[in-house]
């Protein structure tokens, strides 16, 4: 290990398309010495191995974690519980264990009880992410330039987080920190209500006894298309996001009811003015978000914005 690089050995719990971006983007940019993956399938278990994911793949969670410096538990958050409870008497002391759940207050009650005093606990989700998923779906370049949000909980080692944003920023993801509440709060209204209405706008043309579905198909306009993709994203995974986070994501859902019937509204009674004015408002914002770089102003949106710049090698002179 170099002076610099804080964590040896690397487990990855779960080797999907966020687990396998981790090991791709750790393997690149040098950010561990060695890889232990495990999945919950055989399947999955044999094709990290086929795709050379990882150094040593383990036949269970628990042998996965033995000798670990940072385990990473990449499954969909509610199997974070019973994974926590296989892995938390294996854990070697003064490991650090994280997550990269889509929800964070959930899962830091559901893991958190089972790792002792000795181990540094500091749940994470790295805001990046596409709709596929499996090892086959991941890539290196998955967190560059994107927000890695940390929710250490209350007397978190601040060294142990530390080194945690270390890592993230080895993968080329810039950190921020705050509490797991918080992070809920934000992440309902800026990821999983939008889920939401895009599963439910994709669920109602699908539904439609007016349209066919071919019609649908072939006539989806660039909105449309775009909120399918957003609808193709996991099932499990999405199903464990809203059960985990209700009471934020219900509270977000009133607010979203209550301007789409104000919007209803101005459409009935032909109030050009307020539909213009939130219309200028939405642009702005996302002007805004291309501005600082979260996403790129062509015409593609949400499709392929073409390479993406390499991973940084801090380490590449070492090898
Ligand atoms: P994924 O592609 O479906 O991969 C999930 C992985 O977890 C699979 O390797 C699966 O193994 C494994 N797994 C499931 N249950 C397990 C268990 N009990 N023990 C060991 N392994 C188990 O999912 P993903 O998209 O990577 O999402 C993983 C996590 O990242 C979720 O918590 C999600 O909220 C979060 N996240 C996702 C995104 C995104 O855009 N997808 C973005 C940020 C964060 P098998 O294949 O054998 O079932």
């Amino acid at each position: 290990m170099t002076e610099n690089r804080p964590f040896g050995r690397l487990a990855l719990i779960g080797c999907g398309l966020i687990g396998s971006s981790i090991a791709r983007a750790a393997r690149a940019s040098g950010a561990c010495d060695s890889i232990v993956a495990t999945a919950q399938s055989a399947a999955t278990r044999r094709r990290i191995a086929e795709l050379g994911l990882a150094d040593r793949v383990a036949p269970t969670s628990a042998e996965a974690v033995e000798d670990a410096d940072l385990t990473i538990v990449c499954v969909p958050v509610g199997r974070s519980g019973e994974v926590a409870a296989e892995i938390g008497p294996r854990l070697k002391p003064r490991a650090v264990v994280s997550d990269v759940g889509s929800v964070k207050a959930s899962v830091l009650s559901a893991m958190g009880p089972h790792f002792g005093p000795e181990i540094h606990f500091i749940p994470a989700h790295p805001v990046a992410g596409t709709e596929h998923s499996g090892p086959d779906a991941g890539f290196a370049e998955l967190f560059v330039n994107r927000w890695c949000i940390l929710t250490p909980p209350a007397g978190a080692d601040p060294a142990a987080v530390a080194r945690l944003a270390w890592f993230w920023r080895a993968l080329g993801a810039q950190v921020e920190t705050m509490s797991a509440e918080h992070h809920d709060l934000v992440l309902a209204i800026t990821s999983h209500v939008p889920h939401l209405i895009a599963y439910t706008i994709v669920g109602t043309a699908e539904d439609l006894q007016t349209v066919t579905r071919s019609e649908v198909m072939k006539f989806s306009a660039g909105g449309f298309r775009d909120f399918t993709r957003i609808a193709a994203s996991d099932p499990t995974m999405w199903r464990d996001v809203f059960l985990a986070n209700r009471e934020a994501v219900l509270e977000m859902l009133g607010r979203f009811n209550e301007d789409l019937a104000a919007l209803a509204r101005a459409i009935r009674w032909g109030d050009g003015e307020a539909l213009f004015d939130l219309f200028a408002r939405t642009r702005a914002l996302r002007r805004g978000i291309v501005e600082i770089g979260q996403d790129s102003g062509r015409a593609d949106f949400g499709r392929t914005h073409g390479p993406l710049p390499p991973l940084p090698r801090p380490y590449a002179s070492e090898s």
